[in-house]
């Protein structure tokens, strides 16, 4: 088996990574890290939970040790982009971690909170820094950030960003950063449009790839339950009081949907947290927290705002609505079984959703074991869609209705900030930070 030492990473990140309790190299490290030490550009397709977050940050930081440079005002050095909130957090606590013992500094910037002590804390320049896209570009606005001094620039979770309409974001900041730099782009899947953006962007690519993009992590035990939407509250209490010592993410398509079903878990007597797009990120942050320090064991969660996230011992992973776009599944289930431990995935499927549970299947490339209930004809799914996509499956119900045109129809409107801390922001960018 390959050990770290034989990456080529120096001496200090070797005991750093042996302070991190990591014996060995996962997949994704063994092949990514000996390709950016060579300073290499790298299209990396990975799943989450796979170390990604290593694979690039161990040798970003060992170049910028060996480049001996110092950060300018208000310059970085390095760039990391990733979409949502809990991931720029979640990444820049891994690289802290990793550079403890060099002087090297690590700043992120996210939206939903206050953008002046990120202005002060910029000011005087970083080593690394993690954003959000949206808060990133307000803060080059504001000319608080020059991204012409970043010779690393890292797109993280680069589909998500995508289905965000993040785009012209990125090229935006891309046209900002050095044009010799390096650039690494990690994604889970491989649409299209990763392609182009890879093609645009990266120089001489080596393509890196630990699963064959869409496949769902191989240590998950995945089964679907078919149910009527109004049985699927009992059904999830009986599966979560059957199991009490595990640790569970639930997922739902809506905010409300999420806050509704997280109250009626916790009137039947269910330690439970919520984390959406209503939710402040302190109120994020704690119910992680909850969470990892086993305050609560199961968070009802939207995909936007669980989307990266690192909990250690995920156990179950409900999926008690189907995702609108089944890329979405593979990272909810890349929730559990992470860094080798295994995990359950199970499927709540009411009728109207047989349709998005087929695209599923045949993104991911197998049948999944049926567990209960009787599967549906795909008709139901096309009188769902004559209803006008009108109940969702389970308790999705849009409350107040919205007219169809304003409704979105991929359920990642979950992610807006919460409206105490709303700002303006260009259409196209659909504040996630
Ligand atoms: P990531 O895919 O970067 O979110 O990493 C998923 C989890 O795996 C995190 O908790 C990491 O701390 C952990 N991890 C990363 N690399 C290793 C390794 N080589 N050995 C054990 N755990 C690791």
């Amino acid at each position: 088996m390959t050990d770290f030492q034989s990456l080529g990473l120096s001496e200090g990140l070797l005991k750093a990574i042996a302070e991190n309790g990591y014996a060995s190299p996962t997949p994704i490290q063994e092949k990514a890290i000996p390709q950016i030490l060579q300073g290499r550009d790298l299209m990396g397709l990975a799943q989450t939970g796979t170390g990604k977050t290593a694979a690039f940050g161990l040798p970003l930081i060992d170049r910028l040790l060996s480049d001996n440079e110092a950060a300018q005002p208000k310059g970085t050095r390095a760039l990391i982009l990733a979409p949502t909130r809990e991931l720029v957090n979640q990444i820049a606590k891994n690289l802290i971690s990793y550079l403890k013992a060099t002087p090297l500094r690590v700043s992120s910037v996210v939206g939903g909170v206050s953008i002046n002590g990120q202005i002060k804390r910029l000011s005087k320049g970083t080593d690394i820094l993690v954003a959000t896209p949206g808060r990133l570009l307000d803060l080059v606005d504001r000319k608080a950030v020059d991204l012409g001094t970043a010779s690393y620039l890292v797109l993280d979770e680069a589909d998500q960003m995508l289905d965000l309409g993040f785009i012209h974001a990125l090229r935006r900041i891309a046209g900002l950063v050095r044009r010799d730099r390096q650039t690494l782009l990690f994604s889970a899947t491989m649409p299209k449009q990763i392609a182009d953006l890879a093609r645009t962007y990266l120089h001489d690519p080596v393509r890196v790839e630990v699963a064959p993009a869409g496949r769902t992590a191989d240590k998950v035990t995945q089964s679907v339950h078919f149910m009527d939407p109004k049985s699927k509250t009992d059904f999830l209490l009986k599966q979560l009081q059957s199991n009490p010592d595990g640790l569970s993410l639930v997922f739902c398509r809506t905010k409300h949907g999420a806050e509704r079903l997280m109250r009626k878990l916790s009137q039947s007597g269910i330690a439970a947290g919520s984390i959406h797009g209503n939710k402040s990120q302190n109120q994020r942050d704690r119910a992680i927290r909850d969470l990892k320090d086993g305050k609560i064991n199961v968070l009802v969660a939207t995909d936007v705002a669980a989307r990266g996230i690192d909990i250690p011992g995920v156990s179950h992973v409900f999926n008690f609505e189907l995702p609108e776009v089944a890329e979405a599944y593979v990272h909810r289930i890349g929730r559990t079984a992470r860094a080798g431990a295994d995990g359950e995935a199970i499927a709540l499927c009411a009728p109207e959703e047989i349709g998005l549970f087929r695209q599923i299947e045949k993104l991911i490339g197998i049948d999944i074991p049926v567990a209960g209930g009787e599967v549906p004809p795909l008709s139901a799914a096309a009188s769902r869609a004559k209803r006008g996509g009108q109940n969702r499956g389970g308790n999705a119900k849009q409350s107040p209705k919205k007219p169809a045109h304003k409704r979105s129809s991929k359920g990642h409107n979950d992610n807006a900030a919460p409206k105490h801390s709303r700002r303006r922001r260009p259409n196209n960018r659909k504040n996630a930070a």
